[in-house]
């Protein structure tokens, strides 16, 4: 195939047999999403390229190097969505739904677009469910999205491989004063730090913290920490947090280093990390952002959210085998039908069928073909049951029924019995 026809690096097709695990992470997550309250929002996939710059800040990674932007036929810049909260916030204030001080607790899935380099768990186009919830500004509501994820990490059978890091950046002003004495030390060592650490100094010198590079983290060992420059509002905020999480049990690390990627972050900031993703083990990460609608001209307005990766949580699910048997089989049920009158019949048994137990995952073969051939497909199907309708079961007016997994003799199965019948022994979804 030429390369002009092929997928863009980085960008992933989900193939069918890929697309069971997918859809039973997402219906869990939103289930549970469901379940504490939240609300589901669908946002454009493109921006205004200026969106993104005000609010996830010039200086980060995503703008500075990140974004898919292009110019529209109109002239104007747009951008492929690199995360969800920029939109999310200008969606609330254009249809005003957090004025007056509504809470909005809100959710959305989909795709996202960074133009970094595709390895394992990272990729250009991606996936993420992420959550905002909006005029909420107490520890409270922080604790409830950590508790959240934690139950789901236990739903799906991974929260021994997950661990919570947990750090606070305060609010801008100590953040700033913060910063101030950050930058007076590490220009003290300037000459130590790697080139990378040297422009971030200038640029966002809180992501100096968390760089990779060996001689810089040696540097940083004696570096101010925030911790000593919390004003009390946050600290009292995080000592609440910290309380709630102890309350339901859930372990945390506090990470005096994570600063995270995004310039809107205040107070609270959490990642949840796994080793068994290689490099790529933050799967979940978000914080508070109490500044952010201001920033991008509403009115003052506290805000907390977060999002994870799908693919590095899909990749968990089968790294870990936390596959539950049950999403693999797709068909309950498959009809084989012989001849034109055979199959003219089942066609409309199946209709009756499904208008009983809607519910069923009826498959019926098309392509007619010989017995062998249909069965040979049936049990491919992965079904649990073949029904046969053949020339004896027309002239009695019956339907064959036979198990396919397991032992059990075929049976015949009166045709008006036949939907009562299915309802007893296949377990509905
Ligand atoms: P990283 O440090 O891994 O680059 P990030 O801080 O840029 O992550 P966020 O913007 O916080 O990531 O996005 C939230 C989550 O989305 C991440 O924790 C991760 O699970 C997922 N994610 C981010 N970028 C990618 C990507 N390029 N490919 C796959 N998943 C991603
Ligand atoms: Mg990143």
């Amino acid at each position: 195939m030429s390369k002009s026809l092929q997928a863009i690096r980085g960008m992933n097709d989900i193939l069918p047999e890929q697309t069971p695990l997918w859809r039973y992470f997402e219906g869990t997550v939103a289930r549970l999403l469901d379940n504490y309250g939240y609300k589901q929002i669908r946002m454009p996939i493109v921006e205004f390229t200026e969106l993104f710059k005000r609010s996830i800040g010039e200086v980060t990674d995503i703008v500075e190097k990140e974004m898919y932007t292009f110019e529209d036929r109109n002239g104007d810049s747009l951008t492929l969505r690199p995360e969800g909260t920029a939109a999310c916030v200008r969606a609330v204030l254009e249809h005003g739904i957090t004025g007056g001080g509504q809470v909005q607790k809100l959710w959305y899935i989909g795709p996202m677009f960074r133009h970094e380099r595709p390895q394992k768990g990272r990729y250009r186009q991606f996936h993420q469910i992420g959550l905002e919830v909006f005029n909420l500004d107490g520890p409270d509501i922080d604790a409830e999205l950590i508790i959240m994820t934690w139950r789901l990490w236990g739903e799906l059978g991974i929260r021994d491989a997950v661990k919570l890091e947990l750090n606070s950046l305060g609010t801008s002003e100590s953040r700033g004063r913060y910063r101030e004495a950050l930058v007076e030390y590490l220009s003290a060592h300037h000459d130590k730090l790697d080139e990378d650490s040297q422009r971030r100094l200038k640029t966002n010198p809180l992501r100096v913290l968390d760089t990779k590079n060996a001689d810089t983290q040696a540097v940083l060992v004696d570096a101010p920490k925030m911790a000593d420059y919390l004003d009390d509002e946050s600290r009292a905020h995080f000592e609440g947090l910290k309380a709630r999480l102890d309350a339901v049990g859930i372990p945390y690390v506090l990470n005096p280093k994570l600063v995270r990627g995004l310039d809107y972050y205040s107070k609270t900031v959490f990642e949840w990390v796994t080793d068994k993703l290689g490099a790529q083990g933050t799967v979940c990460a978000g914080g508070r952002y109490d500044g952010l609608v201001e920033q991008m001209g509403g009115k003052p307005t506290p805000g907390v959210g977060f999002a994870m990766g799908i693919e590095r949580l899909v990749l968990m699910l089968e790294t870990l085998e936390q596959i539950p048997q049950e999403i693999s089989r797709q068909v309950d049920v498959y009809l084989c039908a012989f001849g034109e009158e055979a199959e003219l019949a089942g066609l409309a048994l199946a209709e009756r069928v499904r208008n009983e137990l809607p519910n069923l995952r009826l498959q019926v073969n098309a392509g007619a073909g010989s017995f062998k051939s249909q069965f040979k497909k049936a049990d491919k199907s992965g079904a649990l049951y073949a029904l046969i309708l053949g020339d004896d079961e027309m002239a009695q007016q019956v339907v064959g029924f036979k198990p396919l997994r397991g032992q059990g003799e075929q049976q015949s199965i009166a045709w008006d019995a036949l939907a009562a019948h299915l309802a007893t022994c296949v377990v509905q979804g």
